[in-house]
């Protein structure tokens, strides 16, 4: 017999990821009575398949700064709970062509700007430090000291036990049916359980978001993108420190990080595979979903794989982990209130780095909710933004500009990726 769920809450948040488990704390602990319905199981969904890379410098200063204060929540976090979630690798990006060279070079200029870590590092000693990447094709490569990982079942533990501590009410195998709304504001959630009467409700579903934005009639312009990675394990031909730094390849399409004596490596193909989560089950598990041998994706995975860490081949002992992300149009979530339902606010969308991003965006959230407003730039992340964009309000339209922009992610400066437009390198994605 499950729990029962309460008959009121001052909010109501709809999904129990890294989005909505971080929100809830920094709700709570600011004295909010908050509930959290979880469809299936708490931190399953995007969250349990993520490798959870932290790169800070993007795009913006704004973005950047975010990520910054997020590390330092972090730090809070881990000061609370005792367990170690941050893992300071440092983090390096290489360029095997000039035009990849050119995005190193500005790169380094931008953080210097904005008193970010950062400084070009020599191919020699790249290859001290890697000494299980090629690096003879390299031109430049930059290091920054203060990257790392974010370890996310740590990241979900402690939202957990923090946001338990506050008075946070969890209810996990309860998917959210329906909204209420009276009077122009949402003003009750329907589960199977009952219906919680509330003047706040927050959408933090994941790639499901846009299923719940559709209870309120709202358009949301995010798409349920697949994404696959490889870990290997330990090789001791090929030791890996759980200490080694991170490594973004944009040409190879790759990212890769340590994991337990092995490595991960994922790549952001330009193949897109869009899933559509409302013919999923209730019971839908990511960690259900089939890797057939043949798969495209992870033969062109292994593929990249192998040019950049030729000890990796199809005989590699290895795990694949496949997953559903949650992209948008422009690479950027969609967080804030919706400005024609009174009560509704999105959390979503956090194409590919919504571990990373969490910490501060709960802070944000909180902000939002409490005080009608925050300290930090949210402009480019406002969840209205395409509210004015009649080429981006129907599912086809959508899921096309969110597939070409997870296309692009890691694109190719010579295909007319991402980078050739933005000299930043990064636009705001960045694994
Ligand atoms: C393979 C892979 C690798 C990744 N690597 C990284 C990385 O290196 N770094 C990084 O920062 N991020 C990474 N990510 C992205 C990251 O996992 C996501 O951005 C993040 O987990 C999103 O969190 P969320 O809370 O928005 O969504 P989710 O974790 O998906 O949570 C949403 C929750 O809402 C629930 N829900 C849905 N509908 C309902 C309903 N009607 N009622 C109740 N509950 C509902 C779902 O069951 C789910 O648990 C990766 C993702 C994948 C798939």
């Amino acid at each position: 017999m499950p729990d029962s769920i309460p008959t009121t809450s001052d909010i109501v948040i709809i999904g129990g990821g890294v989005a909505g488990l971080s929100t809830a704390m920094q709700l709570a602990s600011r004295g909010a009575s908050v509930t959290l319905l979880e469809r299936e199981q708490l931190g399953n969904g995007s969250t349990g398949r993520a490798a959870g890379l932290l790169g800070q410098l993007r795009g913006t200063p704004a973005a950047t700064r975010m990520l910054m204060d997020g590390v330092k929540v972090v730090a809070q976090l881990e000061e609370r709970t005792g367990v170690e979630i941050f893992v300071q690798t440092g983090s390096l990006r290489v360029a095997e062509t000039p035009e990849r060279a050119g995005e190193i070079r500005d790169l380094v200029e931008m953080g210097r700007q904005i008193g970010f870590d950062i400084d070009h590092m020599t191919i020699d000693e790249v290859a001290q430090r890697l000494p299980y990447m090629q690096t003879d094709d390299l031109l430049d490569a930059c290091y920054c000291p203060t990257d790392g990982h974010l370890q996310p079942a740590e990241l979900v533990s402690a939202y957990l036990t923090i946001g338990r501590e506050q008075g946070v009410v969890y209810r996990s195998g309860c998917p959210v049916r329906d909204l209420e709304f009276s009077g122009g504001r949402v003003c009750g959630v329907v589960t199977d359980q009952g219906t919680i009467s509330t003047r706040v409700v927050i959408n933090a579903a994941g790639p499901w978001s846009y299923l719940v934005a559709g209870l309120a009639d709202a358009p949301l312009q995010t798409a349920a993108l697949g994404h696959v990675y490889l870990t290997t394990r330990p090789d001791d031909r090929h030791p890996v420190d759980r200490l080694s730094p991170a490594i973004r390849d944009r040409h190879l399409r790759l990212y890769s990080r340590p994991e337990s004596g092995g490595l991960i490596v994922g790549r952001y193909g330009s193949e897109v595979v869009q899933h559509d989560m409302g013919s999923l089950p209730d019971d839908f598990d990511m960690s259900g979903l089939s890797v057939r041998p043949d798969d495209l994706h992870v033969a062109l995975l292994i593929d990249a794989t192998k040019k950049r860490f030729p000890w990796i081949d199809e005989r590699t002992p290895m795990t694949i982990t496949r997953g559903i992300m949650t992209f948008t149009p422009d690479g950027k979530p969609l967080c804030g209130k919706r400005s024609d339902i009174d009560g509704l606010f999105h959390c979503s969308g956090f194409c590919g780095h919504g571990i990373v991003q969490s910490p501060v965006i709960g802070v944000i959230m909180a902000d939002l909710v409490l005080d009608g407003h925050t300290d930090y730039d949210i402009e480019a992340i406002h969840s209205d933004r395409f509210f004015e964009h009649p080429e981006l309000q129907t599912r086809p339209d959508i899921e096309a500009a969110c597939g070409q922009m997870q296309a692009a992610y890691y694109g190719r400066i010579e295909d007319g990726g991402v980078g050739s437009t933005d000299n930043t390198s990064e636009g705001e994605p960045t694994t």
